[in-house]
């Protein structure tokens, strides 16, 4: 669990990212209220899909009415794999042990709210602007977030019942989505062969399936278990989707302006990191890559300028008046010419308007390797790829 020991490093890169979600929040901005009403209604029918943690809530019946999205109730309850009952007058039902009312009839089946059937069992629902989705989130009773405001960078906000801490589960939500689903285990459990039969998950509640697992060892521990263990994250995004949370990212692209793959910086613990995933580079190649000084115009990668360099020095780390601020080491690539790296960074910073930020920046992967040593770019050929940095 990172974010013990990167709360406050998370804090201020969550608002320097501008990554908080502003979902929920509609009615703040003191516009009249009949117009917000008619944005509402206008937003809610943009809204075609419907999930809850991630499973979509299939029916032909879901609709929208009045400015509110009605969903399929034997759908919904579905996912829970729960029943429910409709009452006599065919206006209202029960699901989970409450009544709503105001149930519509929709292609012969019962549709209700999804509103009332996400406080039916304790959801919340988000507007997904991105992905035009309504996602209900739902947690096992008891669930806290452990640090409200903090998102923790390539993971996201941390829920769990501290009864249960540190083994969890614990949930990871991002912008009202779920994201994972995390354990730590004491190293010393492993080493006795300690056995986990009956781990908890999402404890019957609608579960999207994992997508890939990361397994962290912290030799020290952290704050919170401060002993040496495992961190074991599953996640339900891709790598790359968990890669743009909290981070500074941009895609990476070819000269034709195809996406290769990308590129996100941010704070590790104490230490600023760079994942790096590409793809089409040179079978077991090296390839020199660098934080260019400005922006690649028209996938022009003349037009980033030199290397990133707010210290006035020479290239590479080899050279005695070097380094640039944006050397970083080699890509070397696969026998297929794929790339996927964790690399520290040192000497740059993720805050918008420090001299060594790196936003408004851009990144150049070239045709061959840096010598970390000749002036300006290490000797390391054309420029192949890149991607800009935000603004
Ligand atoms: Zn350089």
């Amino acid at each position: 669990m990172k974010k013990l020991l990167t709360g406050v490093l998370a804090s201020s890169l969550l608002f320097t990212c501008g990554v908080v979600s502003a979902h929920g929040g509609h009615a703040h901005s003191g516009t009249v209220v009949q117009a917000a009403a008619v944005k509402q209604a206008e937003k809610v029918a943009l809204h075609t899909k419907a999930l809850v943690n991630g499973l979509e809530i299939k029916s032909r019946a879901n609709h929208v009415e009045n400015g509110k999205y009605y969903v399929s109730v034997e759908a919904f309850a579905d996912l829970f794999n729960k029943s429910y009952s409709v009452s006599a007058d065919k206006k209202s039902v029960s699901f989970n042990g409450k009544t709503i009312s105001n149930v519509k009839w929709s292609h012969g089946e019962a549709t209700a709210w999804i509103q009332d059937l996400s406080s039916a069992v304790n959801g919340r629902v988000t507007w997904d602007d991105k992905r035009k989705e309504a996602y209900v989130l739902v947690l096992p009773e008891g669930t806290i977030n452990l640090e409200p405001g903090a998102v923790v960078p390539a993971m996201g906000e941390h829920w769990a019942n501290p009864a249960e801490m540190p083994l969890g589960p614990i949930y990871g939500v991002h912008e009202g989505r779920l994201v994972f689903l995390e354990y730590m285990i004491a190293q010393d459990d492993f080493v006795k062969g300690k056995s986990y039969p009956d781990i908890p998950g999402m404890k019957g509640l609608p579960s999207p399936a994992v997508v890939h697992t990361d397994i962290e060892f912290q030799p020290v521990g952290h704050p919170g278990f401060e002993i040496p263990h495992y961190d074991i994250h599953m996640y339900f995004i891709t790598d790359e989707e968990q890669h743009q949370i909290g981070t500074v990212y941009t895609e990476l692209a070819n000269a034709k302006g195809e996406k290769i793959g990308y590129a996100a910086f941010y704070n590790h613990g104490p230490q600023v990191v760079a994942k790096v995933v590409a793809s089409g580079l040179t079978p077991n190649g090296q390839h020199g890559f660098h934080i260019h000084s400005a922006q690649i115009e028209n996938n022009d990668f003349a037009k980033a300028g030199g290397h990133f360099n707010p210290e006035g020095k020479k290239h590479g780390h080899d050279n005695p008046e070097g380094a640039h601020a944006g050397d970083l080491p080699n890509l070397v690539a696969d026998s297929n010419g794929n790339v996927s790296v964790l690399i520290p960074v040192n000497g740059i910073s993720l805050e918008k308007g420090q001299p060594n930020s790196i936003y408004g920046k851009s990144l150049i992967i070239h045709a061959g390797p840096d010598d970390y040593k000749t002036d300006p770019a290490g000797d390391s050929g054309a420029r192949i790829a890149g991607g800009n940095l935000p603004q």
